[in-house]
C-alpha cells in the first residue's frame, strides 16, 4: 500500500483478489487522519481496515501491465473493515 499525492495504491495482478482485509492501523500510519469512503469517519490508530482495489486507472504503463497479467499499481480506497462487510465468520472467531 501506498500514499502517493493522496490517492492509495497497491500492487495487485488483474485476477488477483480485490479486497485486502484485516490490518489494524498502528501509530503513524498514514491513513490516520484520513476518512472512510463508506461512513465517512476518520480513520484511527487500532481500527481493522479493508483497502478495495479498483483497477490501473488512466495511467497507460500500469493499464498494459495490468492487461497482460502481471502486477500493476491499481488505486484502492480503504474502508473499516466493518463497513466493507466483515465476513460472518471473522466476526464470530
Ligand atoms: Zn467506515
Amino acid at each position: 500500500m501506498k500514499l502517493i499525492g493522496g490517492a492509495l495504491y497497491v500492487r495487485i495482478k488483474g485476477d488477483d483478489e480485490r479486497c485486502f482485509r484485516g490490518n489494524a492501523l498502528s501509530e503513524g500510519h498514514p491513513l490516520i487522519g484520513t476518512n472512510c469512503y463508506a461512513c465517512g469517519k476518520g480513520f484511527a490508530v487500532g481500527n481493522v481496515i479493508a483497502l478495495v482495489a479498483l483497477g490501473p486507472g488512466d495511467d497507460g504503463d500500469e493499464q498494459r501491465l495490468w492487461h497482460a497479467g502481471r502486477y500493476a499499481c491499481a488505486i484502492a480506497i480503504p474502508l473499516h473493515d466493518a463497513c466493507a462487510g466483515t465476513p460472518v465468520e471473522e466476526i464470530e472467531r
